[in-house]
């Protein structure tokens, strides 16, 4: 990518969030002569990558609504005089006018040289996260004096909006980079709770002082949650749209400065953020498709360690989503070709949440990339599955359903689910439901078993689902298939609680080689509260005591340097130090995250704490 820029072409990175894109133009940046401009949405970003560079020695500025009247003319006039390499923009800022005496070449600043276009999918409605002030970015290249090189980034694209990236900002011949989309230090999980608050308390009972994200769809949910968690103790705060500017930053800040560990926030929260040592992020409800998934988990572990990405599905979050979708207030979304779109991509995203195969080649399949069939760290692959033969209650479902049809009814899964357990409730009687031959006869299931079961059923086409806002079970053709004599229906499910037996790899999908799952791992691990996870890769206690020290040292430092503790050394920068115990500037420029800068900055004190602590 860099030699790329610095050849004079332009590009197109698409890269997962911690990949190393910032590094692929800041680099260039310093290299080129003149100014390079990054357009980006988010004022948050800029504020902190602004803050990051200057930590590492170099000048940088940001143009946005933030500034007051003076400042931005202050800016302006050090831009054109040539004190800044990079300057950060809002893409309204384009529209709103650009400063002349930035765009021009004079004898004191050899003008723009680089464009840099973060975010670059918003470009595209077919992505999922459209800006139309991002159309206005073509217009503003072209009437600069000369072209500079432009550089498209974007950490989530399918092909279309590749294609809509290149066309839109009119790249020239732009070199195309791909990376990988896994990041290998996330674990995935989905948990289908019943109870979700619990299922979250759960979660963060294991974690608690970890800094992490719970994203949730609506505001109502985020104060709901928060208020919640902060009676419980956990040091929570929250984010969304309908807080005020002042609240928003001020929260923001708490979470960055790890005042408050854990944020509540709905997806208006995180698009540049930068804080890498975020060790989970929660979904508390279903995001509307993998895209805005991906992006949002991937706001943990940028720091390269270990971190977890939790999703808690509930079937109403299908619903939600889809009528937002078709209700979408949004101009631009009113396009029927595009909700169908939109439905198309949370389809996927559904299929996400209730697949049993492993998630992680599930994420990377959707970005068409080819992914293991065992990734060994995600919930499907740790959660034992065993194959099942369902014959005898799919048939008792199935046959529910038709003894409804007979009577001309139909009802939703729960009800259905309900007759079959033979439940009391208004409803049931009401309908009469409880002098079908099929009431009760379920009694000993799981209701969750059972759902699990008839979203199997739908899947494979037994049966339907009809109706948009209550959507009910219907036959399938294909059910008569069921009752054949030598039929069996098989599916994943999870290992029934308290039965015993071992535990193993499922059929077919361990890795050659035959690694096993350490057992111990998972004894306590039920189907419904998989959250335990492998707690390997952990230090020794020595190790663990000095990083302690290092955390203190490095949060002294940053108050006092009024920054984040990310901005002074990374968590994976100080664990770095834990196992390499740098005491000579030799060594301790070999640490993760360490230049010249800081190495003069901190490296002082930093190795008379080493030393102290005894190496
Ligand atoms: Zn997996």
């Amino acid at each position: 990518m860099i030699d790329a820029v610095l050849a004079g072409r332009d590009v197109l990175a698409v890269m997962p969030t911690g990949a190393g894109k910032s590094l692929c133009y800041q680099i260039p940046a310093l290299l080129l002569e003149g100014l390079t401009l990054v357009i980006s949405p988010l004022i948050s970003l800029m504020k902190d990558q602004v803050k990051a560079l200057e930590a590492a020695g170099v000048s940088a500025a940001f143009l946005n609504s933030s500034l007051s009247p003076h400042e931005y003319a202050e800016t302006i006039f050090r831009a054109a005089r040539g004190d800044y390499k990079i300057l950060y923009i809002a893409p309204e800022r384009l529209r709103k006018g650009f400063p002349p005496q930035l765009a021009e070449s004079s004898p004191a600043s050899p003008g723009i040289s680089l464009v840099v276009i973060d975010e670059a999918h918003c470009v595209s409605q077919w992505g999922h996260d459209f800006r139309p002030s991002y159309l206005e970015i073509t217009a503003f290249i072209r009437q600069l004096e000369q072209r500079p090189i432009t550089a498209a980034f974007t950490a989530t694209a399918t092909g279309k909006v590749k294609d809509d990236i290149k066309r839109i900002l009119s790249l020239h011949d732009p070199y195309v980079l791909t990376t990988g989309f896994d990041r290998s230090n996330l674990y995935f999980e989905v948990q289908k709770p019943r109870d979700r608050f619990g299922a979250l308390l759960d979660c963060l009972a294991s974690r608690r002082g970890a800094s992490g994200i719970i994203y949730c769809s609506t505001r109502k949910t985020v104060e709901e949650i928060c208020r919640a968690l902060d009676a419980k103790g956990f040091g929570a705060t929250r984010y969304h749209a309908g807080l005020d500017d002042q609240e928003r930053r001020n929260n923001q800040d708490d979470f960055i400065y790890d005042r408050k560990p854990v944020m509540v926030a709905t997806n208006a929260f995180g698009m540049g953020i930068d804080k890498s040592s975020v060790s989970f992020v929660i979904h508390y409800n279903m995001p509307k498709n993998i895209e805005s998934y991906y992006q949002e988990a991937g706001r943990a572990g940028r720091d390269g360690e270990k971190a977890d990405c939790i999703l808690l599905y509930s079937p109403q979050d299908v619903r939600i989503n889809t009528y937002l979708i078709r209700n979408s207030q949004d101009e631009e979304v009113k396009d029927q070709a595009l909700v169908e779109h939109n439905l198309e991509l949370l389809k996927e995203m559904t299929f996400y949440a209730t697949t049993s195969d492993c998630l992680r080649s599930r994420l990377l399949s959707y970005f068409g990339e080819a992914g293991p069939a065992w990734c060994g760290n995600c919930s499907n692959c740790n959660t034992v599955f065993e194959e099942t033969d369902i014959t005898p209650p799919a048939r008792k479902i199935i046959s529910c359903v038709f003894r409804l049809k007979e009577r001309g009814r139909s009802f939703g899964k729960t009800m259905v689910a309900g007759i079959l357990r033979g439940g009391k409730s208004e409803k049931i009687r009401a309908s009469h439901c409880d002098t079908l031959s099929t009431y009760g006869i379920m009694a000993d299931t799981d209701l969750h078993r059972i759902r699990l079961m008839m979203d199997h059923l739908i899947a494979e086409q037994y049966l339907g689902l009809e109706g948009d806002e209550y959507p009910v079970l219907v036959l399938r053709p294909r059910w008569r298939e069921a009752f054949g004599e030598e039929k069996t229906i098989r599916m994943m499910l999870p290992k029934e609680k308290g039965r015993s037996g071992e535990l193993g790899i499922r059929n077919g999908t361990a890795p050659a080689g035959g690694t096993r799952i350490k057992t111990t791992n998972h004894e306590a691990v039920t189907p419904e509260k998989n959250a335990v996870r492998v707690e390997a890769f952990r230090p020794d206690g020595a190790e663990e005591a000095l990083f302690l020290k290092l955390k203190e040292l490095r949060s002294r430092l940053a108050q006092e340097a009024k920054a984040p503790a990310y901005i002074v050394f990374s968590d994976a920068a100080l664990r770095d130090m834990c196992r390499k115990r740098p005491l000579t500037p030799d060594q301790f420029l070999n640490i993760n995250g360490v230049g010249a800068v800081k190495l003069e900055r901190y490296g002082e004190v930093f190795m008379r704490l080493i030393r102290e602590y005894g190496n």
